[in-house]
């Protein structure tokens, strides 16, 4: 068993009240390290250290250039342990080593490009209309920047809040998902490795319903960064109006991917089975509605579904494993509701449709994936996020329908588009309700391109150039340099 400790004020700290919970092996279903269960005591005592560090001389004595200096030593660190690192999330999440590796060795990327940013960000000359008046503008910090994350991407999509957070000069309180704490806590190692003053990264863990309310509500937060789930976006985004406070949401999504009958069927069919199974279908974007066109339709199946039966499923730690288990209970029994909801409403099940219990699952809660053909928009598996292996396949005749059953959604993360027509590209990129477009790819992102929702997956954007804006305020300064002011009796 791991122990782990809470980065509080510079400092690694227990909970006050001492309480741990434990953090479980998604494939060997075992506890394999404890964790301080933080209640609202303490996360009153990081926003404070936080506050304090905003307030400090060792952080606001930095200019942008020193500050952006200290996130590219960050990023360097994260390269050098970036294995490792991979490795922790894989035994918190069950997410494959293969995917988790990759998106650690990527992600000094968005420390070295906010690094970069920090000293570029320029206040504005207004050419002003009153005489002898001068007015300039100043980006400053918001303050304190309260984070919170979900399981399936644990330091990534940290990453995506902290890097522009301390790029733009804010300080930070960090909740990571009570499932996958630990890998942000092997990570607040690094921070203090980088000389990042004390307090400026804090780094709480707990369950959400015991300390989000006590962190995104505290008046010493000054912006709060979300991403998980719409249902607790929504209770977050509450909270936060009730502080006036500024929120960035990135919630879920019911992505739809396009197959038109000119696409290269191949390539779409490789699209579409890891727009669904990669990382279990537990992603934000995973294109779970697969919407073929007619003349295709069978053909598509046929094939999607022979390709689907190849994946290897196992250790998620084994890099030859293609599926790996679902992360926590509860999403596990969600997604086996789904698939019984799904086959109640009629939906026609060609690959899959249970738990797997394959000898290679071991103890993990894994599913089979799992592919419902015949699906209509109207039904649940077509409108409701089920964050797991499982794609509802429509079908439809034309350019429209496909726009309108695609839009036809409360969500808008994402979509993509499978056609060799360039003037069907661009029609569909214009007329898709989502904050990503993918033609003839799929799931591919970078820190140099905005990524956010529309509709109910949210807003505000992550990486990418204006990200840095949602951890600004613009102020604007007046000076009178003529030298007299004005009778205030007198209007001019
Ligand atoms: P949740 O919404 O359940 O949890 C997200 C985070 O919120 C966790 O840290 C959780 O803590 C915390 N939380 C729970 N209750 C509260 C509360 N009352 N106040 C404040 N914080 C709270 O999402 P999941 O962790 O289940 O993640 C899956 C969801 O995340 C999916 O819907 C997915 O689409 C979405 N997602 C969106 C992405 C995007 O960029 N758009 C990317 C990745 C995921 P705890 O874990 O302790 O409950």
């Amino acid at each position: 068993m791991r122990d782990c400790r809470m980065l509080i004020g510079g400092e690694w700290r227990e909970a006050a009240s001492g309480a741990t919970f434990e953090s479980i092996n998604p494939f060997t279903g075992k506890a394999w390290a404890r964790v301080p269960r933080a209640a609202a005591e303490d996360v009153d005592h990081a926003v404070r250290a936080a506050r304090v560090a905003f307030m400090s001389p060792a952080w606001r004595g930095l200019n942008a250039t020193q500050r952006g200096k200290l996130l590219t030593k960050l990023g360097d660190l994260v390269a050098r342990d970036a294995d490792a690192l991979a490795e922790l999330e894989t035994r918190d999440n069950g997410k494959l080593i293969n995917e988790m590796r990759a998106q650690l060795r990527y992600m000094p990327e968005w420390f070295r490009y906010f690094g970069g940013l920090a000293d570029k960000i320029e206040g504005r000359v207004i050419p002003i209309d009153r005489p002898g008046m001068f007015n300039y503008t100043l980006e400053e910090p918001l303050g304190v920047v309260a984070a919170i994350t979900p399981w399936n991407s644990p330091l990534m999509l940290g990453a995506w809040k902290l890097a522009p957070a301390l790029a733009a000069g804010n300080t930070f309180v960090w909740k990571p998902s009570e499932y996958t704490s630990v890998s942000a806590l092997e990570f607040g190692k690094l921070i203090e490795e980088a000389g990042i003053p004390p307090g400026v990264v804090n780094i709480v863990t707990g369950y959400g319903h015991e300390i989000g309310e006590a962190l995104v509500g505290h008046e010493l937060v000054a912006k709060v960064a979300f991403t998980g789930g719409d249902a607790t976006g929504a209770a977050v985004y509450q909270t936060a109006a009730r502080g006036i406070k500024p929120v960035t949401l990135e919630l879920g999504g019911k992505s739809a991917n396009i197959v038109f009958a000119d696409a290269d069927f191949d390539n779409a069919v490789k699209g579409v089975v890891s727009g669904i199974f990669a990382a279990t279908g537990q992603t934000c974007v995973a294109g779970s509605r697969a919407l073929v066109q007619r003349p295709i339709y069978e053909k598509f199946l046929e094939a999607f579904v022979a390709f689907a039966k190849t994946a290897r499923m196992g250790d998620p730690l084994d890099t030859a494993t293609q599926v790996g288990p679902i992360t926590t209970e509860p999403q596990y029994r969600k997604v086996l509701d789904y698939i019984g909801i799904a086959k109640q409403e009629g939906a026609r099940c060609v690959l899959g449709g249970g738990p797997a219990k394959r000898s290679e699952c071991g103890a993990g809660l894994f599913v089979e994936p799992t592919v419902f053909a015949d699906v209509t928009p109207s039904m649940r598996i077509a409108q409701e996020e089920v964050f797991g292996p499982v794609l509802a396949v429509i079908p439809f005749e034309d350019e429209e329908e496909a726009i309108r059953i695609a839009n036809g959604s409360i969500y808008g993360l994402a979509a993509g588009v499978w056609t060799k027509d360039i003037a069907r590209c661009l029609k569909m990129a214009g007329r898709l309700e989502a904050g990503t477009i993918w033609i003839n790819t799929y799931r591919v992102s970078s820190y140099l391109s905005p990524f956010g929702g529309y509709k109910r997956s949210g807003f505000g954007r992550e990486s990418g150039l204006l990200a840095i804006r949602e951890y600004l305020q613009e102020k604007s300064v007046w000076i009178d340099a003529s030298g007299e002011t004005p009778n205030p009796f007198v209007t001019r």
